[in-house]
This record gives structure tokens, C-alpha cells and sequence, in this order.
């Protein structure tokens, strides 16, 4: 998305500060184990739904439509930015990635928990529309791991581990503008570690305010 189209992005969604759900945005270079752990948060937490996202990309393997994508035509991802139907929408290892606007808005303004699993371009967009939109970083402990993580997957040729190696230290050296960083050595902690920040959002004096309204009252704190 270019700056203009965020911008505009902006004036058009009215929830820019204050919503009852929390909006979690999980970013990573390929290899770090993002989609594990965010699966591994579903399902340890059905309070946090996820979110499809529309790709021009082909499916691999047993990725079926409307399950880990909807897969579009690049003539319906243009219609889709035309219509400005994505509330992100960005260029990923040379294809495009977008998330509808209707599937996060309308879940968050009723107090549902999202959480994107989406590139560094797309984080940096939701945070400009969705101020409150909790930004998390997830690393791997070291460019030694992150290089056999990749080649144990078994899924890339020499040449695409080398530009995923190459994407992966661009990609890094944004984590400083998110808010929280996870590293993804031990997994069973990174899972604690992405649990705790989801809790952490929960507890937050509007949260709190919003869910226990009654223990608010009864304490004459001003809800
Ligand atoms: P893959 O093709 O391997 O599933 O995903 C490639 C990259 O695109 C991953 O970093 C993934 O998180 C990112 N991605 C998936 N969906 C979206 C989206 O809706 N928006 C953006 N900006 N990136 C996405």
C-alpha cells in the first residue's frame, strides 16, 4: 500500500483509538516459527480468532481456499484495492497479501480478540489505522538457527534459502518499531511468552473497565 492509500485507510476507519478488542499483529522473518506459535496460541486461547487473508500466490501442498487464504486473481486483488476492501495490503516475495478491512473491524468493534499473521509492511499499515494494535516481533535466537530451520523444512532450493536469509535481515532490523519482541528459541516459552502478552492486553485498565463493569460499580470507580 502506498502512504497516500494508508492515509486514506485511516480517515475512512472510525475506530482509530478506542475499541473493545484487542488487534494482535504477529510479524517474523520466514523460519522463525510465526504460524506455529500462533496456532499454538488458537489453540491454547479461542478467546483470539484468526484472520484469512487474501493472496495472489498459487496454494501449496494441502492449502485449500478460504482456509489458510482465500486465492484470488491479481484482476480481484486489484478490484479488491480499488474498492479499498483491505485494510493492509503488501508485496510479499513477489506476491501480493491482503487483509480484508470487514474481517478485523467489525470483529474488534464487538470486543473479539484478532490477532494477523502478517509481513512487516502490513504491521506497519495497521498500526497507522489501528492505533491501540498490539505489534509483536518474533526472532529467531540466531542467523545459524534460522538458516537450518529453513533447510530442515525442506521446502526451499539453495538459492531461495539465500534470499530468505537476505529478506530475513531486512526484515529484522524493523523490530525495533514494535512493541513487544519474542525469541523463538525454546518453543514451549516462546508460546508462554506470546500467552503473556495477549493477558497483559487483557489487563489493561479499559479492558478490565469493559469486562468486569460490576466489580467497577460496586467499587464506585467510574466506569
Ligand atoms: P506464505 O506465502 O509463506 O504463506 O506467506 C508469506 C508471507 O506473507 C508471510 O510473512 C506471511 O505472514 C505474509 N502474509 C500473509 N498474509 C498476509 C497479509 O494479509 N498481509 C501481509 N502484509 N502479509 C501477509
Amino acid at each position: 500500500m502506498t502512504q497516500s492509500q494508508v492515509a486514506q485507510r485511516s480517515e475512512n476507519v472510525a475506530t482509530q483509538a478506542d475499541y473493545p478488542g484487542s488487534l494482535f499483529v504477529v510479524a517474523a522473518p520466514s523460519g522463525a516459527g510465526k504460524s506455529s506459535l500462533v496456532k499454538a496460541l488458537l489453540e491454547l486461547d479461542t478467546r483470539v480468532h484468526p484472520t484469512v487473508s487474501h493472496t495472489t500466490r498459487t496454494p501449496r501442498g494441502q492449502e485449500k481456499h478460504g482456509r489458510e487464504y482465500f486465492f484470488i486473481s491479481n484482476a480481484e486483488f486489484d478490484a479488491m484495492v480499488g474498492n479499498r476492501a483491505f485494510i493492509e495490503w503488501a508485496n510479499v516475495h513477489g506476491n501480493r497479501y491482503g487483509t480484508a478491512q470487514k474481517a478485523v473491524e467489525d470483529r474488534i468493534l464487538q470486543g473479539a480478540d484478532v490477532v494477523l499473521e502478517i509481513d512487516f509492511q502490513g504491521a506497519m499499515q495497521i498500526k497507522e489505522v489501528f492505533a491501540n494494535a498490539v505489534l509483536i516481533f518474533i526472532l529467531p535466537p540466531s542467523l545459524e538457527e534460522l538458516r537450518s530451520r529453513l533447510e530442515r523444512r525442506g521446502e526451499d532450493k539453495p538459492d531461495v534459502i539465500e534470499l530468505r536469509m537476505r529478506n530475513a535481515c531486512v526484515e529484522m532490523a524493523q523490530a525495533e518499531k514494535f512493541d513487544y519482541v519474542i525469541i523463538n528459541e525454546v518453543f514451549e516459552r516462546a508460546v508462554f511468552d506470546l500467552k503473556s502478552v495477549v493477558h497483559s492486553q487483557r489487563l489493561r485498565y479499559r479492558a478490565q473497565q469493559r469486562a468486569r463493569a460490576d466489580v467497577f460499580n460496586a467499587l464506585g470507580i467510574d466506569a
